[in-house]
């Protein structure tokens, strides 16, 4: 099949190609995002496979269904970013990458926890420079602090074991259905509003859906014990960057550690150092001591990167065989908030 791969960066091709061997696909490498711009790039392509932050809005649909494209192959698991009722009315089918590697994910949300809290980055700053001073970088244990777990999917429910299990946390979970297999081990579930009060730490791994939008608001951190730790890295938009911002000025909220950001699409995935960056709310967060940022990088392991692209190119076999596609994105399983 043609497939036009958007957004496509150096270890994209690299994965794709090397999966490509199996299956002899025609992939037309193309390195803008997928935007109403760009979207004539796709025309003749039957497939398009795309990225978080590629837009596929009705807009965008509409113009691949007239230049004959049938299928969104995402190398994601999210897909917030399509909409799918249009996609449905087009007739175009939408896939994804449902678990990749849900431990690269959860791995690197556990670093992303010790990393802020002891002050990891700053210190490595210091000894860089011949600074051995300890001032400063005092940390709390993660040993006996309470976690609450916002989604106990494939990411959070490894993060929930991770953290009782091997950090011996008190963890709370919240989620539309409890998983039995983390009650045993321990893990309480509670109501969302609970695990907010109670929580030291929340971190985030539910999907961006209308109800999750901005979860973490104002509300949610003034209800919040002092000192709370955020940790995101699921989708930027389940928290208020302003709140955000707020809760750091008046000391409420203690740490935050973030790997998605709710503007990332105009940032993130592109070497912007010799930019000016006009985003005051991303670069007022990026002023504050107590925050560590990275790029949407989580997934980034050479396990996940190899296991994304040999199930990309499948579900384009699939589709071009006429068989089911298991990763089909359901239209009526979570509407798109656009
Ligand atoms: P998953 O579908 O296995 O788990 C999501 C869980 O969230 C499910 O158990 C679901 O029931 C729960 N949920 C849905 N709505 C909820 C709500 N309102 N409140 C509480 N829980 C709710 O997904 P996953 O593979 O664990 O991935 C989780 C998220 O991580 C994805 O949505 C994706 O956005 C993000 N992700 C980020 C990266 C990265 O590189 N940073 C990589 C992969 C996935």
């Amino acid at each position: 099949m043609r497939v036009a791969v958007f957004n496509t960066k150096g270890y994209d091709r690299r994965f794709l190609e090397a999966a490509n061997r199996g299956f002899a696909h025609d992939l037309r490498f193309l390195e803008p995002r997928l935007e109403p711009a760009t979207v004539p790039l796709a025309a003749g392509h039957q497939a398009v496979c795309v990225f978080v932050n590629d837009v596929l809005d009705r807009e965008v649909l509409e113009a691949l269904a007239r230049g004959g494209t049938r299928l969104v192959a995402l190398r994601c698991a999210g897909f917030n970013n399509v909409d799918l009722d249009a996609a449905a009315r087009l007739g175009i089918d939408v896939v994804r990458v449902p678990a990749y590697s849900p431990h690269a994910v959860a791995e690197f949300t556990i670093a992303l926890m010790l990393a802020v809290d002891r002050k990891i980055p700053k210190a490595w700053a210091r000894v860089r420079e011949n600074n051995f001073a300890l001032d400063g970088l005092i940390g709390r244990n993660l040993h006996g602090r309470t976690v609450g777990v916002v989604g106990t999917g494939k990411i959070g429910a490894l993060v929930a074991r991770s953290l009782r299990l091997g950090f011996d946390c008190t963890v709370l979970a919240s989620d539309l259905a409890a998983d039995p297999a983390l009650e045993a081990i321990g893990v309480r579930y509670v109501d969302r509003a609970a695990l907010l009060r109670d929580a030291d730490i929340v971190t985030l791994h539910c999907p961006l859906t209308p109800e999750t939008h901005h979860l973490i608001d104002a509300r949610a951190i003034g209800a919040a014990r002092d000192g709370l730790m955020i940790v995101n890295t699921s989708r930027g938009a389940l928290i208020d960057t302003g709140a955000l911002i707020g809760g750091l000025k008046c000391r409420k909220i203690g740490a935050v550690a973030l790997d998605v950001y709710e503007q990332e699409a105009d940032l993130f995935f592109e070497d912007l150092s010799n930019e000016i960056i006009s985003d005051d709310l991303f670069q007022r967060l990026l002023t504050f001591p107590n925050v560590l940022i990275t790029g949407h990088q989580a997934f980034l392991t050479e396990e996940a990167l190899a296991a994304i692209a040999e199930t990309t190119l499948q579900s384009v076999a699939d589709a071009e065989a006429g068989r089911p596609l298991v990763n089909r994105v359901d239209t009526g399983r979570i509407a798109s908030p656009s």
